[in-house]
């Protein structure tokens, strides 16, 4: 199978529909969450992915946006994006977000938006908190998002000692085995990336190849910033696409 993960939309419609352009034939597509919020087409993402019949984790925007978190937990422009989102929101729409579990076990993979641990709102930013996260999770191999910055861990048996070691893996857009020891992945985020790159991110995963794939995927920046405007969402939010911070 070959299978899409996507994280971290945030309803920059402009930033999916590209990455979906990008992905050619798929078998599947699983979302890690935060589909909604910052951006200026919630709506308009959970309907894709629900047409693309996507398996879909929440995201601590998604339960913000349906009233699930308390707004006192987020930053001043995302708590007004929180706020406009929730707005916006359809019946249809809010069922869809309201009806999203908070970890999913797919097969041979854990998904998760934070992390397996604490799935909502977890930011897996290191070697020590990845390495806490293995005991989290049953599965060889974990998907997560939240921190919008593309990384990943491996656990592998140290040759000399025989004892579980983490090690950090920066992002490289060639295909990755996965077919030796654990793996926490950061997939990235589609709609609001993070790490100084602006480019969507997303991953192409083959199970029968056991191996998975980076993709980066430009997009029109200036069309999800000028939506942005017209839906009079925080400035700094339109800002920080241009520069992936
Ligand atoms: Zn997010």
């Amino acid at each position: 199978m070959r299978i899409a993960i996507v994280s971290d939309i945030h309803a920059n419609l402009p930033a999916f529909d590209a990455v979906v352009a990008d992905w050619g034939q798929i078998d599947a597509l699983w979302c890690l969450g935060d589909v909604v919020g910052y951006g200026p087409d919630p709506v308009a993402c959970v309907d894709r992915l629900r047409d693309l019949e996507a398996v879909c984790i929440a995201g601590n925007h998604d339960w913000a946006a349906i009233g699930r978190l308390d707004l006192a937990e987020f930053s001043g422009a995302a708590a007004e994006a929180v706020r406009w989102t929730a707005r916006q929101l359809t019946p249809s729409a809010r069922a869809y977000l309201e009806g999203l579990p908070d970890r999913h076990l797919e097969g041979q993979f854990t998904l998760a938006h934070g992390s397996p641990r604490a799935p909502i709102w977890e930011y897996v930013l290191d070697r020590r908190s990845a390495e806490e996260n293995f005991a989290a999770f049953s599965t060889a191999t974990c998907f997560i998002g939240h921190t919008h910055r593309p990384i990943a861990y491996a656990m592998r048996s140290d040759p000399a000692t025989g004892r579980p070691t983490v090690t950090v893996e920066p992002p490289v857009y060639r295909e990755v085995a996965i077919d030796q020891g654990r793996h926490l992945i950061n997939v990235g985020s589609v709609g609001q990336p993070r790490d100084g790159d602006p480019t969507a991110r997303y991953v192409i995963l083959d199970t029968e190849r056991q191996t998975y794939l980076r993709r980066r995927v430009v997009y029109d920046i200036t069309d999800t910033q000028q939506r942005m405007r017209q839906s009079g969402l925080p400035d700094v939010l339109q800002y920080r696409l241009a520069v992936g911070r």
